[in-house]
């Protein structure tokens, strides 16, 4: 061995000094990723760090010293075992396996429905009278100025005017989640049909699709919102499609501010066409077809898009996407059309990274997220988040904030560099740790709120 080591010396000095170039070089590669997503602490952090790795290499590379080739072996050996140990595949399984809530949860409980109660009202009083505990926490909300008021904290005139216009496309879009159903019944193959409608919705601007199986706690019981308030919901469909669109990620960079909310509104937007388009689609083919959008659902859209293998729910409560993480809005489509299912996926590595990261619970406004690990809430092993406190933060910053969204390491944008990390938190427990440092590292443990956009800030 030694004598291999001294045969060979010059090789193996000059591969040591290309494994220094090689992570200086990789470092190097970061910085200019970072400078152009704007992450200004990044890109500070890789630059200097990449400057500074190359230097150590290369004073070994040209000194002269006892024992030289030595060193450089095991420094070379140290990386190699380094490398191996942080993306081996070892993954533990989840114990607790696929898991449905008990009970159907009630649309009347969501903070959107309370919030539409006017006190000296029926519904008011009826809601209270059977709900009690809740009177004094949303009392709370109703003394700050509310959602995109002038009055909020974070108002700004165009942002909040551009929210309030697509809030009213939106609502203009309603009455189109329904609609007649063809006579003329088109027989369809379920595979070509299915991946018909995949690829339809991706060039409509869809990140993601899945298909499930249509089950009982995918619905709410009771609608709570306008005027279909209080009815009970029956949709006798066999198949839901769930659909997820991308949020721009320098939009949600500014939370809590203005643009947070202009896009957020802007993507329920998008997704809800979507979903509209591919109903009257399926409803043209003559089989029915409901869409559920923004203010108008009978069913539970991050439920129905973990079952349908899109992404698992994460410790703020939203569907973690694999390469988006949480930052997606998802509209539904359910139907009768003959579909193939797609298989729900164990992302036990995003339950891990959420159990470690808490990075969403530590920037929480209003501390809604908890630290803890997950609980059994209605038969299923999650994280709760505190709606109440989250949605009198909403009430005050007047946005619907998404900080939580906008710090979590995986909404990162989708690029080689970011969906390399994501692959390795993926598939190994111990990069999962390695990564977690880097992204507060990096990022910092509590990054602040970007500045509007110049186009917006005018
Ligand atoms: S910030 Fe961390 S803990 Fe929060 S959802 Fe994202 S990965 Fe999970
Ligand atoms: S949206 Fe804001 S207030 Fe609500 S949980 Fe996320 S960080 Fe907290």
């Amino acid at each position: 061995m030694l004598n291999f080591l001294i045969n060979n010396q010059n090789y193996i000095e000059f591969i040591f000094l290309i494994a220094g170039a090689l992570i200086s070089g990789i470092l190097f590669y970061v910085s200019i990723i970072s400078i152009l997503e704007k992450e200004i602490r990044a890109f500070r952090v890789s630059f200097i760090l990449s400057l500074i790795t190359i230097i150590p290499f290369l004073v070994i590379y040209l000194s002269d010293f006892p024992f030289k080739i030595g060193v450089i072996s095991v420094i070379i050996s140290l990386i190699f075992i380094t490398i191996i140990i942080l993306f081996f595949p070892y993954q533990p399984k989840l114990k607790e396996g696929f898991q449905v809530p008990r009970d159907k949860h009630d649309e009347r409980d969501i903070m959107f429905s309370r919030n539409e109660l006017k006190p000296e009202t029926e519904k008011y009083d009826s809601y209270y009278l059977n709900n009690p505990q809740k009177k004094e926490l949303d009392d709370k909300f109703r003394e700050k100025p509310g959602l995109l008021s002038s009055d909020s904290s974070m108002y700004h005139p165009y942002s909040y005017a551009s929210a309030h216009a697509n809030l009213e496309v939106i609502e203009a879009l309603k009455p189109a989640v329904n609609g007649s159903v063809s006579e003329n019944k088109t027989e369809v193959d379920p595979f070509k049909i299915s991946s018909y409608v995949k690829t339809w919705c991706k060039k409509l601007g869809a990140h993601s699709v899945g298909i499930t199986e249509l089950k009982d706690y995918h619905l709410y019981s009771h609608k709570g919102r306008r005027e279909l308030y209080g009815k009970v919901i029956e949709n006798k469909h066999k198949y839901a499609i769930a659909i997820t669109i991308e949020m721009n990620n320098e939009m949600i960079q500014t939370a809590p501010k203005g643009p947070v909310v202009m896009e957020s509104t802007q993507q329920y937007l998008n997704s809800g066409t979507i979903a509209l388009q591919i109903a009257y689609f399926i409803r043209g083919l003559g089989y029915e077809a409901r869409a559920h959008i923004d203010g108008n659902y009978e069913v539970i859209c991050p439920l129905i898009a973990r079952d349908a293998g899109l992404g698992e729910i994460g410790r703020m409560g939203l569907l973690m996407t694999p390469e988006l993480g949480p930052r997606v809005r998802i509209a539904a489509v359910t139907t009768n059309i003959p579909l193939k299912m797609d298989m729900f996926k164990e992302y036990s590595s995003s339950i891990d990274f959420c159990t470690i990261c808490k990075k969403c619970a530590d920037v929480c406004p209003s501390r809604s997220i908890p630290f803890e690990k997950r609980e059994e809430i209605n038969g299923v092993l999650r994280w709760q988040i505190n709606s109440e406190s989250c949605f009198t933060y909403w009430c005050t910053s007047g946005t619907d904030c998404g900080k939580c969204m906008a710090v979590c390491p995986y909404s990162h944008p989708d690029n080689f560099m970011h969906n390399f990390i994501r692959w390795g938190i993926k598939n190994s427990y111990i990069f999962r740790r390695f990564a977690l440092y880097m992204d507060d590292l990096f990022y910092g443990r509590r990054p602040k709120s970007r500045n509007l956009p110049n186009w917006i800030d005018l």
